[in-house]
């Protein structure tokens, strides 16, 4: 029998049974013989979840006396498993699997094979279907998905006929799968509760059973062109402005988007009887079921990719278009994700955006800096996190131990609300020093000032205290917008920016375009041939060359300082004649105001990014013609150690704690030390306690850090010795102790002074 032709038989006669006027009970009884006569077992139970338990609700050929009777937890026993794992089993001696358990009241010692299915319904298990036979046999493949295909069609039958209570599935955590904690990498410290919410949403299909198999075909047909119409523009942008493994899972996309066996199999779901949006499904099961047992961690990656074609299709199909952002937040969200661009992110409602979590990601990848100037916790790099969360679970963030744990039991959930109130207590108590000046114990004054690259990010510089803006990153205009901003938007955001500021420095840093900050309306200019776009055609390289850039932002910083002092500065610096050509631009620009008698800034200050080693080397020489040099260790550190700062394989290799580092940073310093030139950190580094008592032992006094961290480290500032810090920096910088992490922890904790 062909799987269709086995489904479509039973399907048919189910629909009967679904639309006839009997009870539930009554017809779930005819859907044990159905099903149990088509494939000719003896025995076809259906179990149901009520109570967080497994009940036997309907069976041929086990004692009816079991009926409502028999009840097994969710993980108990081999219906528990399959509920648990959310997975079919298809096994001839059922008796010798490690999870067998002998109900005696049932009566089912005398039968040997037993398949069984979950019946699932958004994602969670609310019942098993199982059939059983007294001959030690194995189902074959047609059966075994004739029997997920009525499984699917049980779980509307189930659903509409409301046997399952609603809390069973989306209600409290231990009656779903139970508490699940996922270790990750800690990339946005801080605590958050709220509810999962899926980037890409997944699709409640709600009919399973079709009314015109002609025109579901029709449907998928459409669905299939309009996929790989976008996987082929996605793949074309790609291929100038991405690059490396994102244009790789392109590439798979497109594999699988065009794989005629997918489209193939999907028509024979249809073909079974089921619509459009269950047949996609139905093929996912399957192929998840198929991945299961291969335990090769690249096709367990490759299968995302295909979750991520298939939920695209679903939603194609069903009209249910567009990311979690664009539907909006109606609660507190946790956002789960494979990975986020910059921009995505922003698009999310802030009030709602309580935490994020991720497949990917890494310390430095901008997605990150920019939550982490939200004020949102990160924890990234959970393998196969998606396959582990469902949409609508109570997720716990916490970002301070890199941890996640999903549909917390009451103990975990209290715990963690106690500490989400003294964390709450510190903020407020952070928020305390906000008037107070960061001055060590020793006198000297640090500079506290914070990163900022949105307009409402400003507002923090008053609820904080920082004392300015070091690092202004004006490409985050360019990359919220739907096109390039012209001179007039750049102009206006500047001013208002300033207005913000009361009087507070502002850093300005021209665009940094490229690497992972690609946009979208540039992509056929950018990075056509990179293969490394983070040490690519990014940044200044781009904007001295296109100068049309480049001079539209120096005139509208210009325009937009007027009357006030300018702070501008150029990323990615690596030889002193790139500062030279930039600074023309804006002295080309200046004279052109100056002749038209435009009112000019009251004094222009031309500083450098300091995160191309090269330029450490030549330092020396541009010192004379600059006023600031601003160290981006972010971008320094993927440089100094070859390691791409986006690369989550990478993220926790090298520490900012090296002496690699360290020593750099100290020659930096020294070469600095007696000339005017003002010297700061402005890498996400300086925003961490350990890493900015190190940077202040090494002599740096002006750290720009994310706003989230001004509380933290003025506290810091102010518990520290300046003189002792720089001593035992000279120590360990001499003779590096075997973990220098370990030997500042030390150093701190002697003195009483809190780190990370
Ligand atoms: C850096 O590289 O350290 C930096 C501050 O700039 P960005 O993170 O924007 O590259
Ligand atoms: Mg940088």
């Amino acid at each position: 029998m062909k799987a269709a032709s086995a489904a479509r038989s039973i399907l048919t006669t189910l629909h009967e049974v679904m639309a006839s006027r009997t009870h539930t009970q009554a017809k779930l009884n005819q859907v044990v013989d159905v099903i149990g006569e088509a494939l000719d077992s003896e025995v076809c139970t259906i179990y149901l979840l009520r109570d967080g338990m497994l009940e036997l609700f309907a069976t041929r050929g086990l004692n009816q006396a079991a009926v409502h009777v028999t009840r097994l937890g969710v993980g108990e026993g081999l219906t528990g498993s399959i509920a648990q794992n959310i997975e079919t089993l298809n096994l001839d001696e059922a008796a010798t699997h490690p999870e067998f358990q002998y109900r005696p009241e049932t009566g089912e010692e005398k039968f040997h094979s037993l398949a069984g299915v979950p019946i699932v319904r958004r994602e969670r298990a609310i019942g098993v279907l199982t059939v059983q036979h007294v001959e030690p046999r194995k189902y074959a493949e047609v059966e075994i998905e004739a029997l997920q295909t009525v499984a699917m069609v049980l779980a509307e039958l189930i659903n509409n006929a409301a046997l399952v209570d609603e809390e069973d599935i989306g209600g409290p955590a231990e009656a779903r799968t139970g508490q699940d904690r996922l270790d990750g990498l800690k990339l946005v410290k801080g605590l958050a509760i709220g509810e999962a919410v899926f980037h890409q949403p997944r699709v409640q299909i709600e009919q399973t059973v079709a009314e015109d198999t002609e025109a579901e075909r029709e449907r998928v047909y459409l669905a299939f062109d309009r996929m790989r119409e976008q996987i082929d523009t996605m793949t074309g942008q790609a291929e100038f402005g991405l690059g490396g493994e994102h244009e790789q899972v392109l590439e798979t996309y497109k594999m699988f988007a065009y794989d005629e066996g997918w489209s193939r199999r999907i028509n024979e779901a249809i073909d079974s009887g089921l619509t459009a949006e269950a047949a996609i499904e139905r093929v996912q099961q399957r192929t998840r079921m198929r991945m299961r047992e291969i335990s090769d961690p690249l096709l367990q990656d490759r299968m995302h990719d295909l979750e991520d074609l298939a939920n695209r299709l679903i939603r194609i199909v069903s009209g249910q278009l567009g990311t979690a952002a664009q539907k909006g937040l109606t609660r507190d969200a946790i956002l789960v994700a494979k990975n986020l661009g910059p921009a995505e992110l922003l698009e999310y409602d802030k009030r709602r955006l309580k935490g994020v979590v991720l497949e990917e990601g890494s310390l430095t990848a901008h997605v990150v800096i920019v939550a982490r100037a939200m004020g949102v916790p990160v924890v990234g790099r959970i393998r196969n996190l998606r396959g582990m969360v469902r949409e609508g679970d109570e997720v716990l963030v916490d970002g301070d131990s890199g941890s996640v744990t999903l549909r917390p039991g009451n103990g975990v959930l209290s715990a963690f609300e106690a500490r989400f109130a003294r964390a709450k207590e510190k903020k407020a108590a952070y928020a305390k020093l906000r008037e107070i000046e960061p001055f060590t114990r020793d006198g000297e004054r640090i500079e506290v000032m914070m990163n900022a690259g949105l307009r409402d990010d400003v507002g923090m510089l008053a609820m904080t205290g920082a004392d300015g803006i070091g690092l202004y990153r004006t490409e985050f205009q360019f990359l919220v917008s739907a096109g390039l901003p012209s001179r007039e938007r750049q102009a206006r955001l500047y001013r208002d920016v300033l207005d913000a500021a009361k009087g507070k420095p502002v850093i300005f840093r021209t665009v940094d375009i490229g690497g992972d900050k690609a946009l979208p309306y540039l992509a056929n200019e950018i990075a056509k041939e990179d293969e490394n776009p983070a040490m690519g055609w990014r940044a200044l390289r781009l904007a001295l060359e296109r100068e049309g850039l480049m001079k539209s932002q120096a005139r509208a910083l210009l325009e937009g300082c007027a009357g006030r002092e300018l702070n501008v500065m150029f990323p990615m610096v690596s030889e002193p004649w790139e500062f030279d050509a930039a600074k023309k631009v804006f002295e080309q620009q200046l004279d052109f105001l100056r002749k038209r008698k435009h009112q000019l800034p009251s004094a222009i200050r031309y500083g450098v990014m300091l995160e191309v080693p090269s330029l450490a080397e030549t330092l020396d020489q541009l010192l004379p013609r600059l006023s600031f040099v601003s160290i981006g260790t972010n971008d320094l550190t993927q440089f100094l150690f070859a390691a791409d700062r986006a690369n989550p394989m990478l993220a926790e290799r090298y520490d900012w704690l090296s002496p690699a580092i360290l020593r750099f940073l100290d020659r930096v310093v020294k070469n600095c030390v007696g000339t005017p030139v003002d010297l700061g950190v402005c890498g996400e580094m300086g925003g961490r306690r350990l890493e900015a008592l190190a940077l202040i032992g090494l002599g740096i006094r002006r750290l720009s850090i994310t706003p989230a961290a001004v509380g933290q480290i003025k506290e810091l500032v102010r518990k520290v010795d300046t003189k002792e810090i720089g001593e035992a920096m000279i120590g360990w910088l001499a003779v590096p102790p075997e973990n220098m992490r370990e030997a500042l922890q030390a150093w701190a904790m002697e003195r009483d002074i809190e780190v990370d």
